[in-house]
């Protein structure tokens, strides 16, 4: 594996040479070394470090929903910041590899804290398979393949499916979008999930409507416990 990230990481270079990749997140500077974001955007960007602290700000919005060992997000989110624009080209311009880069970053980081260490299995929220099929990709799934390359855990996309296409939720509150998440997922397939322990994965967290959604399906399996990773946080 690391093998391979490292030709892949020499390959990025020489093509760096001919067409430079600019900064996934300022889209202006230059990153070094296969990055994908700048060193002033890698020091800049606001980082949580829940995965260091159990009670944290994450954890906390979700407390009395569901069971959950543990929720890391790498950044906040916050409207009109560089995070919204890695986002946005993460998910509308298709860089998908800067999703994985973020994921190999971060994993090595939840690797060496509680419990994240203890997981064995990476599920990220699907899309609706329109949307996937329109956008190409999932790019909490490609998060989750980065994670799952360096933290050695299989990445299981095909037990969890969208079943319905919800509506955008940015202008809802927290009892809409519940509303809109009921019966959104299914849990197509419980192959190898009984007593495992899953990072459930998405892209952002606003109330947690969607990832509680996933976890009720996922927690039907028995034994299964759950741990929440996503690349962001709203901020309330
Ligand atoms: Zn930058």
């Amino acid at each position: 594996m690391e093998v391979m990230a490292g030709f892949r990481e020499w390959v990025d270079d020489l093509l760096g040479l001919v067409y430079p990749r600019l900064c996934a997140a300022c889209g202006s500077a230059q990153p070094l070394g296969g990055h994908c974001l700048c060193l002033r955007c890698e020091w800049d960007l606001p980082r949580t470090d829940f995965h260091r602290i159990a009670d944290n700000t994450m954890s906390r919005r979700l407390t009395g929903r569901f069971p959950l060992e543990g929720a890391a997000a790498m950044f906040y989110f916050l409207k009109d910041s560089p995070v919204q624009q890695l986002l946005h080209r993460i998910k509308y311009q298709g860089q998908s590899q800067a999703a994985h880069d973020l994921g190999r970053f971060y994993g090595r980081e939840l690797m060496e804290c509680r419990p994240f260490d203890e997981a064995n299995a990476i599920i990220p929220v699907p899309l609706h398979p329109r949307r996937q099929h329109f956008r190409g990709f999932n790019q909490s799934a490609w998060f989750g393949k980065g994670l799952s390359s360096v933290m050695e855990i299989p990445l299981l996309e095909d037990r969890l499916v969208r079943t319905k296409a919800t509506l955008t939720q940015t202008s809802m509150s927290r009892s809409e979008r519940l509303d809109n998440m009921k019966d959104a997922f299914r849990l197509k397939s419980r192959k190898g999930l009984a007593g495992q322990h899953i990072l459930l994965v998405d892209d952002v967290m606003t109330t947690g409507a969607t990832l509680e959604a996933c976890a009720l399906s996922l927690l039907t399996v028995p034994g299964v416990r759950i741990s929440l990773v996503t690349l962001a946080i709203a901020r309330d």
